[in-house]
């Protein structure tokens, strides 16, 4: 998928936004999805321990990160001012969740479709000219605040909305699959609700 894009992206140089025509996939794609969830129900990735789902779901928000900064330069807040999100910031930062989507579940529709809705969110706000108030906001912020605010948006998606759908854990005390697992390991049948045994980062 993603060479297509880059295509597209580079016929289109100015002025068309990427999201609007992964859009239009999207549809083909939710339907190739649901197909697949029939055939193989859930999507379960077994973490073995709640530090390995830290350190990977760490290790991606360095890379969105790492996009972030290159996507945030000179050149790139100069479009901003008209576009809000632009289309090379839109197009990289989607390409880079996907990746890593996919690096922990090896699912391609579910990273794609997930890319798609975790960057919607900034897609919708950060509209440029189009928003309410956004000469204001640019002009006020430098270009380091508004990347802070795209990573934290992303970030912030991906910890309350995304990660979940897919992560299971084994509870190191009755060795039960479950989808919540506490600091120390334990599922919520196992905690014992007086201690402070730590929670999930
Ligand atoms: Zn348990």
């Amino acid at each position: 998928m993603e060479p297509q894009l880059i295509d597209y992206y580079n016929e289109m140089p100015s002025g068309i936004n990427v999201i609007d025509k992964m859009n239009e996939e999207l549809d083909d794609l939710q339907k190739k999805y649901d197909a697949l969830e029939k055939e193989n129900p859930k999507l379960q990735i077994l973490f073995n321990n709640i530090e390995e789902f830290n350190q990977k779901h760490k290790e991606m928000y360095k890379e969105i990160q790492k996009t972030c900064d290159f996507y945030f330069d000179d050149n790139e807040y100069k479009y901003m001012k008209d576009y809000g999100i632009t289309p090379r910031q839109g197009a990289h930062l989607f390409f880079t969740i996907e990746r890593e989507l996919y690096k922990i579940t090896e699912n391609k529709y579910f990273s794609h479709i997930n890319a798609y809705e975790i960057i919607k969110p900034i897609t919708r706000i950060f509209r440029g000219k189009k928003s309410p108030h956004w000469t204001k906001i640019y002009n006020s912020l430098t270009k380091d605040e508004l990347k802070d605010i795209f990573f934290d948006t992303i970030k912030n998606y991906i910890e309350g909305d995304t990660r979940y759908k897919y992560a299971v854990f084994k509870c190191h005390q009755c060795g039960e699959i479950d989808y919540y697992v506490n600091g120390v390991n334990k599922c919520v049948d196992c905690c014992d609700p007086d201690s402070d045994e730590g929670s999930v980062e």
